[in-house]
């Protein structure tokens, strides 16, 4: 729980509040960039909330905080269930897309996200295990498949597992992240896993990273920590600075994603962003002229 001792001096007055405990994941920057904002080293309050709504949404990102950093007063805690999670993020006509919150320490507060479909429900990515989720997303029909985007973001996986019996796929390359995943893939060729969804190995990032793609139109990439969208300058971050493995294999991924049509991307790290037709093709097509030319893949 945030303490009020502990409050970060560049905290905006006001109810809302960051605690010196905040490890700067960035997680409350991307579900409520209206509130939240980054120093560097710690997120904070830009600005206080003052509409129902606005007070809604940043309470979303303090139950999602993954250290438990962001204070309000409980007159205002008290307006939001700590199941508030999942929430849905669009209908698509290959099942409907949630956003899992209780983003984990362990994968440095990284998203994970549900999609609930007629073909078995999805995890990507792992939560921070909680019943509390566990038991809505029961209610939803639980998780047959988790795919794991890389090593980083694994998180609880082996508890939600063991919860839903639910088969892991990694790629190999990263499977000492999850050695006991059902799944390890191998190699670059694309892999469907259902009628609706694939995976697509982008090497980069880590050396076995991997995007998931549903749908045939219109579709929804899971990015993983391979590419985000930066919303104040409305470009596709492909990172320099965030590639821990081989940065001339990962644009080469990124141009593997070109020909897609997306119109949802949900990363690990980073804002999601939804494309109009036609978008998806000149922002990658930005992002790698920029990243091929640039030495500074931040520098935007
Ligand atoms: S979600 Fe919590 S730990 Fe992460 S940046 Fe925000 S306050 Fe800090």
């Amino acid at each position: 729980m945030a303490r009020k001792k502990d409050r970060l001096k560049i905290n905006k007055a006001g109810p809302f509040f960051v605690d010196s405990s905040c490890i700067d994941c960035g997680s409350c920057v991307h579900i409520d960039p209206e509130h939240f904002g980054q120093t560097g080293n710690s997120s904070y309050v830009h600005t206080q909330p003052s509409s129902q709504k606005e007070i809604n949404q940043a309470l979303l990102a303090l139950v999602d905080c993954p250290v438990a950093a962001i204070g309000a007063p409980k007159r205002l805690t008290s307006q939001i269930s700590n199941d508030i999670f999942p929430i849905m993020v669009t209908k698509h006509s290959s099942g409907e897309v949630y956003y899992c919150g209780w983003s984990s320490k362990l994968s440095f507060g990284a998203s994970s996200w549900l999609i609930r479909s007629s073909e078995g429900n999805v995890l990507i990515d792992s939560p921070r295990w909680s019943a509390l989720l566990a038991r809505k997303i029961e209610e939803m029909g639980g998780i047959s498949k988790m795919v794991l985007t890389h090593r980083d973001d694994v998180a609880d996986h082996s508890k939600w597992a063991k919860a839903f019996n639910c088969e892991r796929f990694i790629h190999k390359e990263d499977a000492d992240a999850a050695p006991e995943a059902e799944h390890l893939l191998t190699g670059m060729n694309v892999i469907p896993i259902s009628k609706n969804l694939k995976l697509i190995p982008t090497p980069g990032h880590t050396a076995g990273s991997l995007v998931a793609l549903l749908g045939n139109k219109q579709q929804i990439l899971f990015s993983g920590d391979h590419l985000w969208w930066n919303p104040s300058k409305k470009v596709m971050i492909a990172s320099k600075d965030y590639c821990w493995w081989n940065w001339s294999e990962q644009l080469k991924s990124v141009k593997k994603l070109l020909d897609l049509d997306i119109e949802w991307l949900l990363p690990g790290h980073g804002h999601a962003h939804r494309f109009k037709k036609g978008e998806w093709e000149i922002a990658l097509s930005q992002t790698l002229m920029h990243a091929e030319s640039s030495e500074d893949s931040l520098s935007y």
